[in-house]
């Protein structure tokens, strides 16, 4: 058989130049070795009791030289031989990582966090890099070997001297171009906030030589004009937090520390009122920690809000916003998915399988949407307040589905109850139903002290049944996609009964008696030609002028015939396109 042949110098470049959307995630892709080069060492010391490291002394240390130009990311962790060299960084899709990471993750009972499996991650350093330099001495060797390249024709392998085992790799940045400020990165502001974006769960501490300032002591014989003097000084930091919060089993966390994950992560200055985590087990393992804000962020509503959830694989940034892992009208939970079984796009940048997410999505939906009734039961003035702030998208849900959402969501809505005076679900006015009462009623208007004036209100009220008073624009849509309301029967809880959802404005509500109605139709009938006349009088301005059985205390009242309300047409005619 013949061997595929590789223009070698193309597939570097197809490498460097076209599988990334996003220049500055070489520092992850270096870090990420490093993290790799370091969790070896570490697996290694479990089973060889002849290598003596101890997990405390194992980091990652990124450094600049503005004057050089060059970015170093070094590691102490087991190194490369020459030939591994050659190996590694000469075969462009060779990924050592993934081998290890595969003969290791049968023998061994800890969990292995290897997060390499391409093999194309090192050369992205060529994005902003004109130069890249590695110097690497392997865990047990005394020769240390450095390997050069500019990324275009080949590379280098030469004896080097380092003092003991692990991996420098040195960056020499490319000139600025118009388009592009490679400068930008030397500089420990930028440096620090690529790691804490992209690295900052990584398992090893990733530490930076930052600048400090303090004041010097006063000397004891300063007079009253003393200056307070300052020295500037150099401090080991450690970048990353290191510890992924949602990988903790949730006992061990405390709800402090769950809320001050969430208000640093999201940038959010009170609590959340949930904190879901979600530990799946199997041949698809992943973590999710979920929370429910507890003020509505302050663009929401606005078209720039992007919904979704921070994807994870191995502890490394995948996406910020991953919007297949959350539904629209739960588009306002913030939390995190972390998972090693992901197969991710070459780039890790997006997924290769996108029934992955929709497996995880599904789940999630079903925990939030069970945590939210969990709270409605047993938190109900905290879900009263998280339904004012969120309600609104999970009844825009069940509109925008065509009710297909119904089952769902329904249970999840509150309305505001004209006979209780207060915020109620459709099971509790259902529940509350007397003996012949057919329907659930509810109207629709722009305030609850107009909807209480509203004659047919009155008029349903007297007759006992409870009239559900919807105030938000998006009520009536929502009512009117449900249709109806389906309620277990009392002596068999398998059967249910569905309740149609009756808009007393409109339309007829068959709750008139006989004799109301025979009433209604002699007076009709005796009042014929007064009506005509007042039809005539009031011109296009109404349908038809008729008698109503719908009205107790008030003369006269305005009503729509057909299935949309006044109050709807009136939304439909402001509401724009
Ligand atoms: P991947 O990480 O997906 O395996 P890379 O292109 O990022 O692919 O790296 C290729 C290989 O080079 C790795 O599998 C690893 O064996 C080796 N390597 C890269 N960086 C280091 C390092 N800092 N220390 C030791 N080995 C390294
Ligand atoms: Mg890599």
């Amino acid at each position: 058989m013949r061997k595929f042949k590789t223009e070698s110098k193309k597939l570097l470049d197809l490498m460097i130049n076209s599988i990334y959307t996003n220049k500055e995630i070489f520092l992850r892709e270096l870090i990420s070795n490093a993290s790799d080069a370091v969790d070896k060492l570490y697996f290694r010391s479990l089973t060889d009791s002849e290598i003596k490291i101890s997990k405390d002394d194992l980091a990652i240390l990124v450094s600049f030289d503005k004057a050089a130009r060059t970015i170093t990311v070094s590691d102490n962790g087991i190194g490369m031989t020459k030939d591994e060299l050659d190996r590694n960084l000469g075969t462009i899709a060779h990924s050592d990582s993934l081998e290890f990471k595969s003969e290791n993750s049968e023998t061994q009972g800890e969990d292995i966090d290897i997060i390499g499996q391409f093999g194309v991650g090192f050369y992205s350093g060529f994005m902003v890099a004109s130069k890249v330099k590695v110097i690497s001495r392997a865990y047990g060797s005394d020769e240390a070997y450095s390997w050069e390249s500019d990324g275009v024709e080949g590379y280098t392998i030469k004896e080097a001297e380092r003092e003991s085992h692990g991996t420098d790799v040195v960056l020499v940045l490319k000139e600025d171009t118009d388009e592009e400020n490679y400068d930008g990165y030397l500089s420990e502001y930028k440096l620090k906030s690529l790691i804490k974006r992209y690295s900052n769960y990584v398992r090893y501490p990733v530490q930076m030589e930052v600048e400090k300032t303090r004041e010097l002591p006063k000397p004891e014989d300063a007079g009253d004009d003393y200056k307070p003097e300052y020295e500037h000084y150099e401090e080991l930091e450690t970048i990353n937090s290191m510890i992924p919060i949602w990988k903790r089993p949730k006992s061990e966390v405390s709800q402090e520390e769950y809320n001050e994950f969430y208000k640093s992560d999201f940038h959010d200055f009170s609590d959340p009122v949930r904190t879901v985590s979600i530990h799946a087990e199997g041949s698809f393992s992943y973590d999710a920690l979920l929370f429910v804000p507890g003020r509505v962020p302050f663009d929401l509503y606005s078209k720039d809000y992007k919904k979704g959830l921070a994807l994870y694989s191995s502890n490394v940034l995948i996406m910020e916003k991953c919007e297949e892992l959350v539904p629209d009208y739960f588009n306002f939970v913030r939390g995190v998915v972390d998972s090693q079984d992901l197969t991710l796009n070459i780039s890790r940048e997006t997924l290769q399988h996108n029934s992955q997410l929709r497996a995880i999505a599904k789940r999630i939906e079903k925990k939030i949407k069970s945590d939210l009734a969990d709270m409605r039961d047993t938190d109900r003035e905290g879900y009263e307040k998280f339904f004012e702030n969120f309600g609104r998208g999970i009844k825009y849900g069940i509109y925008s589905s065509y009710g297909m959402k119904k089952d769902e969501l329904a249970d999840l809505l509150l309305f505001y109850s004209a006979k209780q005076e207060k915020m109620i679900t459709l099971d509790e006015y259902a529940k509350l139903m007397g003996e012949g009462q057919e329907a659930i009623f509810y109207a629709a208007g722009d305030s609850i002290d107009r909807l209480a004036k509203m004659p047919i209100v009155s008029t349903v009220l007297g007759k006992g049944y409870d009239v559900l008073l919807c105030t938000e624009d998006v009520d009536e849509f929502c009512m009117t996609a449900m249709a109806d309301f389906a309620v277990p029967d009392d002596d068999d809880p398998d059967s249910l009964t569905a309740y149609p959802l009756k808009n007393v404005a409109g339309g007829n509500l068959g709750l008139e008696t006989e004799e109301e109605k025979e009433a209604a139709e002699a007076v009709e009938k005796e009042n014929e030609s007064l009506f005509d006349a007042m039809k005539e009088a009031l011109g296009d301005k109404v349908t038809k002028v008729a008698v109503s059985t719908r009205l107790s205390d008030s003369p006269v009242a305005l009503t729509a015939e057909g299935p949309i309300s006044l109050e709807m047409e009136r939304v439909l005619s402001s509401s724009p396109g």
